[in-house]
C-alpha cells in the first residue's frame, strides 16, 4: 500500500511541467514562485463535487480535464495566460487506477497550456475535486466584466448549447459525439490573450449565454440588444435551450466597432450594447420573451 506522500510522488509530482518562475514546487509546506515583472496574477480557484457538478459514474479522465478546464476558461476570460496550479483531492479511497486516469487527463492538460502544478492537498472523504489556478497578463490588461460601451459590438465564440446536448446524452445514456463537448471543455486561452487590448469586456459561458452576459451589462452598467437569430446554435439544441444552457465555456465579449477588424479568429456578432438597461431580445426582427435566464446553485 502506497504512502500519501509516495502517492503524490508517483501521480503528481512525477507528471508536472516545471517552470523557471516556479522556485519551490510540490514538496513543501507551500509553493514558492517568482512572478515576472511588470504583470499582474490573475487567480481563481472552481470545486467539482460528485452528483451536484458531474454524475456518479464520470470517468477520472473525464474529471481530470474537467476540473483543470473550468479553471482555465475563467483565466482565459479574464486574458491570462495559465501559469501555476494547486489541486486539493478529497477521495473516499486510494484507488490507483483512478488517480492514473485522473492525474494523465490532468496533468496532460497543464502541460499543454505551459501550466506548473505546484501543490495541493490530498484527503479523505466523500469525492471532491477543487483547482486554484493562477495566470499571468502584462500590467493593467485584464478583461473584465466591467468596461462594456454603448455602441459596443457583442460577440461569441463557437457555438452554444453542444454541451448541454452532450450532458442530455450522457443523461439518457446514448452515445453522441457531443458528450465530449460536455465531459471535455476547450479552454479558449488563446482567444482570451487575443483580446487583451481589443475587448471592452469579456465572460466565460458556464451558466449559460443570457445569465452571462447579464454580467457584464449589470458590471458595465448597460444594456444590451440580442439578435437571436446570429447566435450560432448547435443543430442538436433549441435556440432557447441553447442560449440558457451552461457549461460551454465559449467566451462572450464585446469590442467597439472601431476594433473589430482585430478579431481575427471565428466569432459571431450578435447583438450590441445599449444606454438604455436591460437585456432586449429579437427574433425575426420581433422582440422575443426567454424567461428562465440560466443555471444558479441556490
Ligand atoms: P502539509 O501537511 O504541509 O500541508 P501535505 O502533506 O499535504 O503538506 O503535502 C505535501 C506536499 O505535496 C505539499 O507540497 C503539497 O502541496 C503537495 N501535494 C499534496 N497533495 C497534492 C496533490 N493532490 N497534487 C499536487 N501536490 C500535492
Ligand atoms: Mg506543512
Amino acid at each position: 500500500m502506497l504512502s500519501e506522500f509516495d502517492i503524490i510522488k508517483k501521480y503528481f509530482q512525477t507528471r508536472a511541467i516545471g517552470r523557471p518562475d516556479v522556485i519551490c514546487g510540490i514538496g513543501d509546506d507551500a509553493a514558492v514562485i517568482e512572478p515576472p515583472e511588470h504583470t499582474q496574477l490573475v487567480m481563481t480557484t472552481d470545486t467539482l463535487v460528485e452528483n451536484v457538478h458531474f454524475l456518479k459514474e464520470t470517468l477520472a479522465e473525464d474529471l481530470g480535464h474537467r476540473a483543470l478546464a473550468v479553471n482555465l476558461s475563467d483565466l482565459a476570460a479574464m486574458g491570462a495566460k495559465p501559469a501555476w496550479v494547486l489541486l486539493s483531492l478529497t477521495l473516499p479511497e486510494i484507488d490507483e487506477g483512478w488517480l492514473e486516469n485522473f492525474s494523465q487527463m490532468f496533468c496532460s492538460l497543464a502541460a499543454q497550456h505551459q501550466c506548473a502544478l505546484v501543490g495541493g492537498n490530498l484527503s479523505k472523504g466523500p469525492l471532491s475535486i477543487t483547482v486554484q489556478a493562477t495566470g499571468l497578463v502584462p500590467t493593467g490588461q485584464a478583461l473584465q466584466r466591467v468596461g462594456a460601451k454603448q455602441g459596443d459590438l457583442i460577440y461569441v465564440t463557437g457555438e452554444l448549447g453542444a454541451a448541454q446536448a452532450g450532458l442530455r446524452a450522457l443523461k439518457n445514456h446514448e452515445s453522441s459525439p457531443l458528450t465530449k463537448n460536455f465531459l471535455r471543455p476547450t479552454p479558449q486561452i488563446e482567444i482570451g490573450v487575443a483580446l487583451r487590448n481589443v475587448a471592452t469586456s469579456c465572460i466565460d459561458i458556464s451558466d449559460g449565454l443570457l445569465a452571462d452576459l447579464q454580467h457584464i451589462l449589470s458590471a458595465s452598467e448597460v444594456g444590451a440588444v440580442l439578435d437571436l437569430d446570429k447566435v450560432p446554435v448547435c443543430s442538436a439544441i433549441e435556440l432557447d435551450d441553447a442560449v440558457t444552457a451552461g457549461d460551454d465555456y465559449e467566451l462572450c465579449f464585446t469590442v467597439s466597432p472601431t476594433k473589430t477588424d482585430r478579431i481575427n479568429f471565428p466569432a459571431s456578432c450578435i447583438g450590441k450594447i445599449v444606454a438604455e438597461p436591460g437585456l432586449r431580445m429579437l427574433r425575426n426582427q420581433k422582440d422575443y420573451v426567454i424567461d428562465n435566464f440560466g443555471y444558479q446553485h441556490f
